[in-house]
């Protein structure tokens, strides 16, 4: 069998549970659609995603993988997903923007003559050429032969930011630090997170807080509740 149809049917065979194998599903009738490079970014993703339906026993049912502007995206048929999930599907989407699509080196998305890429300097003006091909089978022979070993998640935080239930004009900032690598959902996100909470503060202080985990970390995913609170002190520049 084709190393590119094992590498598929790794994914495939692997999370029966969370991707939809219906006969309409693209997943099913096209597979992957992302170059080889990606295919252990969307191994750890869906890994995850697929705790999370076993520990609720429903939750995202994954029906398309696929490279759009040069980022992943993994579709599914829940349209409320829960934090969670949101979070490892931003995550994985940041990650691909970091990762050569045809070899797992790193890249960086660029405009290239045949759309948006993630390509490392060698690859960058490669299209579906010998050498193309040549990387395609390492890369899948080393995806087959690999484990599961966790999404990297170093420097990425999640802020969570609300106004205060019990002071006016104060809030809440809520930091929530990812660990080296998240290796699984089996139990709640909340206890593989470093998490450092700022209660009652004023929103001079929350920006400063802010401001201050922005720029320590890679990649930051605020949420805020809406509130007066929240926009002010997620006045980001
Ligand atoms: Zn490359």
């Amino acid at each position: 069998m084709k190393l590119e149809k094992l590498a598929t049917q790794k994914i495939l065979n692997s999370y029966p549970l969370l991707l939809d194998l219906s006969k309409a599903s693209p997943i099913k009738n096209v597979g992957v659609e992302v170059g080889p490079g990606w295919y252990p970014l969307v191994y750890e993703t869906l890994g995850l995603l697929n705790d999370l339906a076993l520990r609720y026993q429903s939750g995202p049912h994954v029906n398309q993988i696929k490279m759009e502007s040069g980022a992943l995206e993994v579709l599914s048929s829940n349209s409320n997903p829960d934090l969670e999930q949101t979070l490892i599907e931003i995550i994985s989407r940041y990650l691909s923007g970091e990762i050569c699509e045809v070899c797992g080196a790193t890249g960086v998305r660029q405009h290239l003559s045949f759309g948006y890429h993630t390509r490392c300097e060698r690859h960058s003006y490669l299209r579906n050429d010998v050498e193309y091909n040549i990387y395609k089978y390492k890369v899948f022979e080393n995806f087959i032969n690999s484990d599961r070993q966790g999404l990297k998640t170093d420097g990425f935080a999640y802020v969570h930011v609300y106004k205060s239930p019990y002071y006016k004009n104060r809030g809440c900032v809520h930091i929530y630090e990812f660990p080296e690598h998240l290796l699984s959902l089996k139990e709640s996100m909340e206890y593989q997170l470093h998490s450092i909470c700022h209660d009652d503060v004023n929103d001079l202080i929350a920006n400063e807080i802010i401001h201050s985990v922005n720029n320590e970390s890679k990649a930051v995913i605020f949420a805020g509740d809406g509130s007066r609170f929240a926009k002010k002190s997620l006045n980001i520049k």
